[in-house]
Formats: C-alpha cells, structure tokens, sequence
C-alpha cells in the first residue's frame, strides 16, 4: 500500500462534521484536504484546502476530483457506491474501499454479514411485502422493529411495533410500500455499547468500549469506561476486530453493540467510518479515532490508544451549542461543528467532561 508524504492530497467525500474533523486532523501532518459535497458552505470545507461543490452523479467532476487527489476516503455510509467506483476507475485509491461501503448501506446485507463472520445480530428477517408482515410479527411474539434496509440513520426509517396497533400497522405497511424493509426483534438489551476499531494492513487496535445512550434513536451521551465486566469489553473488541478483518477494512469503523441481560453481545449495526460514540477519543487518549483514520489512510502506522481519562461526551443539539463559552469547567472540552444554524434536534458540537485519571 502506498504511503503518502506530508503535502499529498486526501479527498474526502462528504462535507459534515466527520468530515471537519477528519480535515482538521490530516492538517496537522501536513496533507491538503479537498473536499467534495453537494451542499454548499458545508462545515468541512470550511477548514479545507479546497472544495468540489459537486452531487455524487457528476461523473465529470468525480474525475477530476479522483485527479486531484492522492487518496480519497469518505465520512459517511450513504455515498454511492457508483460513485467511489468512479474514482477507483480513475486510478486514486479509496480507503476504505466500497465492501465495506456495500455492506454497511444496506441493513440485510449488514445483518446477514455480521452473523456469517461470528458475530451474531438481533434476529432478522428480510421483508419486501406487507402482507407477509403479520406473519413474521407473530414470529418475533409481536415484539419487532421495521427498518428500512437503506438510508436510515440516527433512528430514521424506523417503526416500532410492540403489540402494535392498527395504526401502527398502517404505518408500516406504508413504510413497506415505499422501501425494501427488514424485520429485527425487540432487544430488551441492559445497555448499548461501542467499539471504534482502526485497521491497517500491519493490523489493528481498538479504542476502550463505550457505554451510549440514545434519545430517539440519537446518540446523545457516551461514557467511557463503560460498566461492564472485563470479558464482555473483551468480547466487544474482538467483535471489532473480526468485523475489520472480514471487510478488509482499511481506516476506523465503528461497532455498536446490545449488551444482554445474560451479558450476551448482539451486534446493532456498524459505521465504515468515524463515529459519533468515538467522539471523546481526541481529548482522552494518546491517539484520538479522527487521527487513527488519517493514519490509515496514507498508510502510515497507527497511534498507542492508551486512555489517559475517564470522560463523558455529550452531544450539543440545536441552541445548545450556544451556551458552551457559559458552562465550561477547565476539565470541558468541547468541539463546534460550525454549522451555520443550530436548528433544534441538530448535532451542532459535542462536549467532552474530563472526569479524572483513566480508572
Ligand atoms: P439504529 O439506527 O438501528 O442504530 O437504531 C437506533 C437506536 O434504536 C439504537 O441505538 C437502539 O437504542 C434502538 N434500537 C435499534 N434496534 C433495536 C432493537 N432491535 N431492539 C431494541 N432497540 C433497538
């Protein structure tokens, strides 16, 4: 694998917060960062050497993008696969390259991945007409979630059904009308955790285990360490790691994981790209997971992740970034996402609290 010299180029696609951050990084050792977005004034561009202002479909700008670059890599899982195609036709490497791109889009191929690499998912049905639904309802004892297979995120394209009522019903087989779903179980989990794994050819390593919380099916809290027994924190990186293993995976993905009542692990989904539970790993350990990525990408070796802190991240959503300079302790850090308007129920920033020496 090629490795890049500080002054190369890494293009990213997407322009969010991820992306930001991920500019910020590569900054730091040297590299321009191009970025290319379909939206205009996006918050990454805004610390990047350039902008290609550009939809996914361009196939012209694609090119000259795949030009312009030394390597390419992406921030966020729904970029299409034509698209990251393209730029490997153009000759500029893609890291990761589009398995794990393929896979992560998609929530069966995801789940049915996942359980073919030894690491078991909630159970799952793939579901593609509403009137099989009933059906399959009685089969997960009418405790089940639809999810869309593609473009859900953040709890989006999701429908609970709990001993569902009619217009619940309706509403699903809507959903189902409009888009290939899967069916998933109800996981009465005791808590949900994380693990961000960084891999290179050499090999990978993997971040503590993060305990989450979600609102709404969005990320809001994440403490590190997480309470958890040892072996189940174990048993979560080597999860992390196989995943990796098995996508070829080059850069940090992430593995979000239902912790059981028996202390069974049951696999959620997985990220082929930074995330948001990996947030305080900058401002908590040797090596933060934006950095590890970069790393990966331009072929150099990875950071130590020794955890020097116990922290608590927390999102800031909407107007709640505005009050940061207010509320900071000198043990606060916080980290602004520059999004031009702090709509309610945005991720604007993130806050992460320092709460002593790494126990
Ligand atoms: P997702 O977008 O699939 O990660 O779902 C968002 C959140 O919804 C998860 O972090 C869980 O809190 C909850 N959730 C998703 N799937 C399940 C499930 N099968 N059982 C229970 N809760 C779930």
């Amino acid at each position: 694998m090629t490795l890049l010299q500080p002054g190369a180029t890494i293009g990213i696609l997407g322009g969010g917060q991820l992306g930001r951050m991920l500019a910020l990084e590569a900054a730091r050792f040297g590299f321009d960062v191009h970025i290319y977005c379909p939206e205009v004034d996006s918050p990454a561009e805004r610390v990047a050497a350039q902008t290609w202002q550009a939809a996914y479909d361009d196939m012209e700008l694609l090119n000259a993008f795949a030009e312009a670059c030394d390597v390419v890599t992406y921030e966020f899982e729904n970029v299409p696969v034509a698209a990251v195609q393209a730029i490997e036709a153009a000759g500029t490497a893609v890291r990761p390259g589009t398995k794990s791109l393929e896979i992560a889009q998609d929530r069966f191929l995801e789940k049915t991945f996942l359980a073919e690499n030894g690491i078991p998912p909630v159970a799952f049905e793939r579901i593609d007409d509403a009137d099989t639904l009933p059906e399959a309802l009685r089969r997960f004892q009418n405790r089940a979630i639809l999810k869309t297979r593609r473009d859900g995120y953040d709890g989006k394209g999701q429908i609970r059904l709990l001993d569902p009522d009619m217009a619940a019903l309706a509403a699903a087989r809507k959903m189902l009308a409009e888009a290939p779903c899967i069916l998933e179980a109800f996981a009465p989990f005791e808590r949900e955790i994380s693990v961000v794994v960084a891999r290179t050819e050499f090999g990978s390593l993997t971040f503590d285990v993060s305990e989450n919380e979600h609102v709404g099916g969005v990320l809001m809290r994440a403490a590190v360490p997480a309470a958890i027994e040892p072996d189940i924190a174990t048993r979560a990186r080597d999860a992390g790691v196989r995943l990796a293993d098995a996508l070829g995976h080059i850069g940090v993905l992430a593995l979000e994981l239902f912790v059981m009542p028996d202390g069974g692990l049951l696999a959620n989904e997985f990220a082929p790209r930074v995330h948001n539970s990996g947030h305080w790993t900058p401002d908590a350990c040797e090596t933060g997971q934006f950095e590890q990525h970069v790393r990966s990408v331009v072929g150099w070796p990875l950071g130590p992740v020794t955890r020097l802190f116990d922290v608590s991240m927390e999102n800031l959503m909407g107007a709640k970034v505005l009050s940061v300079p207010n509320d900071l302790s000198s043990a606060d850090r916080p980290v602004v996402y520059g999004k031009r308007e702090a709509l309610s129920g945005r991720k604007m920033g993130h806050i992460t609290r320092r709460l002593g020496p790494a126990s």
